[in-house]
């Protein structure tokens, strides 16, 4: 079925690009609204989370509709996605989603504060028909047919600290809530000054973002050793809500980003034959097996 939250819960943080103080309000929403921000300073003006609506996918994910914009939704898109959060209205008193602390950990907290309710209606889940892939410039992802959401992610930075990781998440919330929330977005000092020129990352610091100068990581810890795949991940779940609706595939990205991951939504989405709507039961999903303990996979050639 699908759920929204018991009641509304509120906090207040700093854009990452945008530097600016907002107040965010996650409330509950009825069945088949999905998921609406409210710019609170345009008068209530709203703009709702679907490929239709995404304007930006540089650095971030934008969505715009009209004049009305909000910046950087992937991570709350993604903790809402992971905890069901099927319908919810975002409040918001400027035009980008706080960065907290650059993870989606913050997002789950507030949502196990406000409570979750099921609705009487019940949820679609959007099952892939045929492979799918979107590629550029040596970047790819793809998607395959399967009957449980799994991602296969894959970075590799030209860079002596980061480079190659990978990992495969078989979905599942708790997993979620362990293994990829609280992985935190991360940048490069090379590149900050060339952000910063560009109006972008004026609220990024070391309390929001791990960033990496050209031989180490200025952070004092990771939260994992391969922290940054694990992030990617998790923007990737985010930028899949788009769809509409869970997603029933096995996704493979190699090297992507939201540009890819927003293209391949593009690309489902483009053809009905690609895609199906399903309602999985709850003994269906009972038998589905629980998820291994999320590991970092040998690079294969
Ligand atoms: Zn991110």
């Amino acid at each position: 079925m699908q759920k929204t939250l018991e009641q509304a819960v509120s906090c207040m943080g700093i854009g990452l690009h945008s530097g600016q103080k907002v107040q965010m309000r996650l409330c509950p929403a009825a069945a088949n609204t999905g998921i609406i921000f409210k710019r609170l300073d345009m008068g209530g003006r709203a703009v709702s989370a679907c490929l239709r609506n995404v304007a930006d996918v540089f650095y971030a994910t934008s969505l715009k509709d009209g004049d009305v914009e909000v910046q950087t939704v992937e991570h709350l898109l993604a903790a809402l996605s992971a905890m069901g959060i099927d319908n919810a209205i975002i409040e918001l008193d400027g035009k980008e989603v706080p960065i907290l602390d650059g993870s989606a950990a913050p997002v789950i907290f507030l949502i196990k504060e406000a409570g979750i309710r099921t609705l009487a209606a019940k949820r679609r889940y959007i099952a892939i028909r045929e492979p799918i892939k979107v590629e550029a410039d040596g970047k790819w992802i793809t998607v395959l047919p399967s009957d449980h959401l799994t991602i296969d992610y894959t970075v590799d930075f030209d860079h002596t600290v980061i480079s190659k990781q990978s990992i495969r998440f078989r979905f599942s919330r708790d997993e979620f809530i362990r293994e990829l929330a609280p992985a935190r977005t991360f940048g490069f000092l090379s590149e900050i000054r060339q952000l910063l020129a560009m109006g972008l990352a004026k609220g990024g610091c070391l309390d929001n973002a791990i960033v990496v100068n050209d031989h180490r990581i200025l952070n004092p810890y990771l939260r994992f050793e391969d922290e940054f795949v694990r992030h990617k991940a998790l923007d990737l779940l985010g930028d899949l809500s788009l769809l509409g609706g869970p997603l029933l595939g096995h996704v493979i990205a190699y090297r992507a980003g939201h540009s890819l991951h927003t293209a391949l939504v593009g690309a489902i989405l483009e053809e009905e034959s690609n895609w199906y709507e399903t309602e999985l039961s709850r003994d269906v999903l009972k038998t589905i097996a629980p998820n291994p303990r999320l590991k970092t996979l040998p690079i294969r050639a």
